[in-house]
């Protein structure tokens, strides 16, 4: 089982679990994926970057572990955002335009180059890319600041 942090075309974030990376594109192809918020199944997996200094957001760190959530066609589970969590969306989409504009894209390696900036083995850059939520909570573990980008709409399809 895979988890997935993934986020939809309004911008909910939500995690879910899925057999294998194959199952995520195929239960996402289909439609089978809906996000618990709104109910729609446009969506995709969140993108992370690296905390911003300037956005005085501390993300994912206070996040309540939640029990494995399977995605079925219809089922929505009510929704688990807190006001919080509502703000730093608000935040974080404010300056996702920003944030596309000023970092580098380094896809499914954001997770490797993230630890090495943050070790110091590789030049300190802006970047984002994709991260399981195993890999994004192992690297709060690690103490390396990170946040999602709320998708934008012309990202889903
Ligand atoms: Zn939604």
């Amino acid at each position: 089982m895979i988890k997935f942090s993934l986020v939809c075309e309004t911008g909910h974030t939500f995690e879910s679990w899925f057999a294998s990376g194959m199952a995520y594109d195929h239960q996402t192809g289909n439609g089978l994926v809906v996000c618990p918020a709104c109910g729609t199944s446009k969506v995709t997996k969140a993108i992370m970057a690296p905390a911003l200094s300037s956005s005085r957001t501390r993300v994912i760190g206070n996040e309540e572990p939640s029990p494995p959530q399977l995605a079925a066609p219809g089922a929505a589970p009510p929704a688990l955002l807190d006001p919080q969590h509502l703000e730093i969306r608000a935040v974080l989409g404010a300056v996702r335009a920003q944030i596309l504009a000023d970092t580098i894209d380094v896809g499914k390696n954001f997770p490797e180059e993230a630890r090495k900036i943050h070790g110091g083995e590789s030049p300190e850059r802006p970047i984002r890319g994709e991260a399981t939520a195993e890999e994004v909570h192992a690297l709060i573990e690690d103490g390396v600041k990170i946040v999602p980008i709320p998708a934008a709409p012309e990202d889903l399809n």
